[in-house]
């Protein structure tokens, strides 16, 4: 790789791009490039072999400007805390450019929870909610899932923030099963928005979505989701992959063969299916098909100085957080792929996540119908803003979606003053 890769960097070059655009000057832009807080603690885990093992984890709040901090809760062994301080940033601006009344915030532990038992996993999530208990709850900071953690880990969740405070308080995260007040659809609510969002720069580029062919990186809750929902739209998704590496057919895959499959052997990699017509490949090789659009749905920094300039892809949404490096975004502008970023195409999840806290505050419960509907509405509005900004400012869609954003929370910051 040709640039050290630090991913909160990556986010203060936008955000100050941005700011410079806007022409807001330094005493108003200073406040945000700096997490309001940052926690970290040591999470003790007696393992079933008896040992004890100590998990590192965090729990950062960039910004409550807007509104309380939001943001999931990553189990994953490279989670570190400048990955922590960006998955926050990322939060807060994403909330602002789908203008939920939301700060960002993010939490992880530096754990691979596929090598834990349940007990263990359950024992862990538990003491790291106990750990992170004084600064969250409903109306200052709410979790929800992210890479490695689910509706199960955010019931324990709930749970023991609950036991804690001696009363069920359902708001304190997001993301719970339906039975302790989860919103129905907020499990399938990211992919959902990036299958809007597809549909909608399909549109601006006069491309059919019928037919166009898609690659979809990571078959986690995202990407699964995501390419079930473009197959359904009549899209043909040529390769899916997973940490296993992928599976590619320039005809189309059967999607719904391998939704089966990862439904019915969770846990188990592609790399376990055989597919006929399908060839294997390599996650690299996957990234650099030709295709008109590319999905990556995994984790940080995949398009990178190393691969952006063998890129065939004609358009990225970007499903997963921050998967194109600053280096790569410079070289995908020059080749004039266009980028939908991050912050806009994969916010229908914590969209859905504020529905469900809404339901939660008032007691109250929507059909999916309503759900799928309401996000809609709020990822097309979100969609043809940034759209617009960016037409009107001749800059790209990720700049566009960051003027909107960086706008929204320096006002707030600005209309509420610096206290004292
Ligand atoms: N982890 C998801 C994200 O990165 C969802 C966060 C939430 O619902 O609060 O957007």
């Amino acid at each position: 790789m040709s640039e050290k890769y630090n991913p909160y960097d990556n986010v203060l070059k936008v955000v100050e791009q941005a700011s410079e655009i806007l022409g807001y000057p330094q005493r108003d832009c200073e406040a945000i490039k700096y997490p309001e807080r940052e926690l970290k603690v040591a999470v003790p885990v007696e393992m079933d072999d008896g040992t004890t093992r100590v998990f590192e984890g965090y729990r950062v709040q960039h910004s409550t400007s807007r509104g309380p901090a939001k943001g999931g809760i990553r189990y994953h062994q490279n989670v570190n805390i400048d990955e922590v301080k960006a998955l926050a940033a990322w939060m807060t601006f994403k909330c602002a450019v789908v203008n939920i009344p939301y700060g960002g915030g993010k939490g992880g532990i530096v754990c691979d929870p596929t090598k834990l038992s349940d007990r263990e996993l359950r024992a862990m999530t538990r003491r790291f909610t106990a750990a992170i208990a004084p600064l969250i709850g409903p109306e200052v900071d709410i979790p929800a899932p992210d890479v490695g953690t689910n509706a199960t880990v955010m019931g324990w969740m709930m749970d023991t923030y609950s036991m804690l405070k001696g009363h069920t308080v359902p708001g304190v995260v997001t993301g719970k099963p339906i039975d302790l007040g989860g919103a129905l659809g907020r499990n399938e609510a990211t992919g959902r928005g990036v299958m809007f969002t597809v549909k909608n720069i399909l549109k601006k580029m006069n491309l059919p979505v019928e037919g166009t062919d898609v690659v979809v990186q990571g078959m986690g809750n995202v990407g699964s989701v995501t390419a079930k929902l473009l197959h359904e739209e009549g899209m043909k998704v040529i390769a899916v992959s997973d940490v296993s590496g992928g599976l590619y057919d320039p005809n189309g895959l059967d999607i719904p063969a391998i939704e089966a499959y990862i439904t019915a052997k969770r846990g188990n990699l592609l790399s376990g299916l055989e597919l006929k017509g399908a060839t294997r490949i390599s996650n690299d090789e996957l990234l650099t098909l030709k295709t008109t659009v590319l999905v990556p749905a995994a984790l940080e920094n995949q398009i990178n100085g190393s691969n952006a300039d063998k890129i065939q892809a004609k358009l990225i949404v970007e499903a997963a957080n921050g998967p194109t490096s600053s280096e790569a975004d410079e070289i995908l502008k020059k080749r004039g792929i266009q980028v939908v970023p991050d912050i806009l195409a994969n916010a229908g999840g914590v969209v859905v996540s504020y529905f469900e806290w809404v339901q939660n505050i008032q007691s109250v419960s929507w059909t999916e119908a309503e759900v799928n509907s309401k996000l809609k509405d709020i990822m097309d509005r979100a969609f043809a803003s940034v759209w617009d900004i960016t037409q009107e400012k001749q800059t790209t869609l990720r700049m566009g979606a960051y003027l909107i954003a960086v706008k929204r929370v320096v006002d707030a910051k600005k209309a509420r003053g610096i206290w004292p």
